[in-house]
Order: C-alpha cells, then sequence, then structure tokens
C-alpha cells in the first residue's frame, strides 16, 4: 500500500494510461479525484475502484483546455479539506500529426493547448493544495517523441518537449518546499492514442523496440506510482522513459 492516506488527481483518467495509473493508485491506497471529458466513463471507473478498494473517488467533467472547466473544479476541490490532494499526474493528451508545411494553426494551438497548458495550469492550480499540505509530487506525462523527435510529429514533439523544460525549471523552484516534479516519457504504447499505428508496429515483430513489444499502459503506471510515492523522496527534476528500449 504505497499510498496510504494520500490522495491523487489524475487527468486524462476515462481511459488508456491515466487509466491505468489511476487504478495502479487505488489499488495501493490512495483516493483519488479524476479529470476528463468523459463523465460516463469516469462514473464507471469510480464506481469499480470504489467498490474493489473501498477508496473515495471523485469526478469532475473536465476539459482541460477550458479554463471555466478548470476554475469550476478547482474552486470544488481547494474549498473542500477531504479533497485536497499531493500527488498530480498531468496526463490527459492528445497527438496530432502534421508535416510543417501544410501544418494548420487550428492543429498546432490544439496540441499545445492539451498537452502543454492545460498541463502548467492545474500544477498552479495544485500548488495551491500543496502549499497547504507542505508536500506534493508532480507527475507529467511527456513522451519519447519530447525527449528525442520524430518525422511528421514536429508540433506534438514541441508540445511535449516543452514539458520538459517546464518539469525541470520547476523542479527547482519547488525543491526547497517538498515539493517535487518529474517526467515520464512514454515510448509506443497500446492505447487509443496509437491505434493507427498498431497493426503497423506488430508487437512481435517491431525492430525499432528493443523489448520487441509494445508497452501496456500498466508500464507506465508503475513508474508514475514509484514517482508518486515516499519510494521516491529524493527524486526530483527527473525525466525517467518507459519504452522497451525504444530506438528513435
Ligand atoms: P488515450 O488513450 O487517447 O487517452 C487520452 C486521455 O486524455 C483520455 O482519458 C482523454 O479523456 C483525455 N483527454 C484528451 N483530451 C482531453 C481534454 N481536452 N480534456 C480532458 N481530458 C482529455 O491516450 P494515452 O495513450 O493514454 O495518452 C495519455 C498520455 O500519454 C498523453 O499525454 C499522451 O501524449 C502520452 N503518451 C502516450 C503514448 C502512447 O504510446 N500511447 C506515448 C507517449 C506519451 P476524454 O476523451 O474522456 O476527455
Amino acid at each position: 500500500m504505497l499510498l496510504k492516506n494520500k490522495t491523487a488527481l489524475v487527468t486524462g483518467a476515462s481511459k488508456g494510461i491515466g487509466r491505468a495509473i489511476a487504478e495502479k493508485y487505488a489499488e495501493n491506497g490512495a483516493d483519488l479525484i479524476l479529470f476528463a471529458r468523459s463523465i460516463e466513463e469516469l462514473n464507471n471507473l469510480k464506481f469499480e475502484l470504489e467498490s474493489k478498494f473501498g477508496n473515495t473517488v471523485y469526478v469532475y467533467e473536465v476539459d482541460v483546455t477550458n479554463k471555466e472547466d478548470l476554475a469550476v473544479a478547482f474552486t470544488d476541490i481547494l474549498q473542500n479539506k477531504k479533497k485536497f490532494f499531493e500527488i498530480l499526474v498531468n496526463n490527459a493528451g492528445i497527438m496530432r500529426d502534421s508535416m510543417l508545411n501544410t501544418v494548420k494553426m487550428d492543429l498546432i494551438e490544439e496540441n499545445f493547448k492539451t498537452n502543454t497548458f492545460s498541463s502548467i495550469l492545474i500544477s498552479q492550480y495544485a500548488l495551491k493544495a500543496f502549499l497547504r499540505l507542505r508536500k506534493g509530487s508532480i507527475i507529467n506525462i511527456s513522451s519519447i517523441i519530447g525527449t528525442n523527435g520524430n518525422s511528421g510529429q514536429s508540433i506534438y514533439s514541441a508540445s511535449k518537449s516543452a514539458i520538459l523544460g517546464f518539469s525541470k525549471s520547476l523542479s527547482k523552484e519547488l525543491a526547497a518546499l517538498n515539493i517535487r516534479v518529474n517526467v515520464v516519457a512514454p515510448g509506443f504504447i497500446k492505447t487509443n492514442l496509437t491505434e493507427e499505428y498498431q497493426e503497423k508496429y506488430n508487437n512481435t515483430n517491431n525492430p525499432f523496440i528493443g523489448m520487441r513489444r509494445m508497452g501496456e499502459p500498466e508500464d507506465v503506471a508503475n513508474v508514475a506510482l514509484f514517482l508518486a510515492s515516499d519510494l521516491s523522496s529524493y527524486v526530483t527534476g527527473q525525466v525517467v522513459g518507459v519504452d522497451g528500449g525504444m530506438i528513435i
């Protein structure tokens, strides 16, 4: 029970990696605050986790790109002591690809609003809870595309690289306040996000992944568990790749 008596906020928890992180945290004793646009999926997950683990799960229908949604959710969260959280996982994200010569401003804005600006704004709100509790751990989900780059993904990559600079700087800003900030950089993980590529890069035959398999959402959740728990209490400003030895 690595997260007993702790509360974690996970964005993009309705599916994929975020859902796996929510499950892993619940299994380890955490109460949860979950954000996503698909409120029905969140309500189902809440029911599942509370029945199985007996923890408390609060769900919020939030579009992380919508400042109003965030203001409403955090006004509610921050006025209720029971909802004070000490772990934040900025996971909600999209991957919209395009070559630079044809890319439209809409796609650029969509990537940055969802992947980058929301993480910054939500971290700012989280700080209010962390300062009251005098502790905190922020886990930002970047990508191997953010650390290494990839042809056709310059915009997505830039939105995820920005997370690295943000996290490293913030880790320095907040270390003395007992607040840690780390990054997880997943490789090629089996979720909706990578659905269209999964057939091409099938599990056993992918020469670009040393371990010759795609990652499972749980592979990422295990690292997010370590970074949320006291096992990593002296770890901050780090980027942990979860990519099975991927070459890119
Ligand atoms: P996914 O299965 O498509 O899940 C994305 C999650 O983000 C969903 O829960 C979705 O919820 C939420 N989300 C997206 N836009 C949102 C918005 N505007 N407001 C609120 N929630 C939003 O993708 P995933 O693979 O789990 O991706 C999770 C994170 O890992 C992303 O940041 C992604 O960039 C990163 N990542 C993934 C991989 C991979 O191979 N899968 C690799 C590297 C990094 P709703 O649709 O219900 O709102």
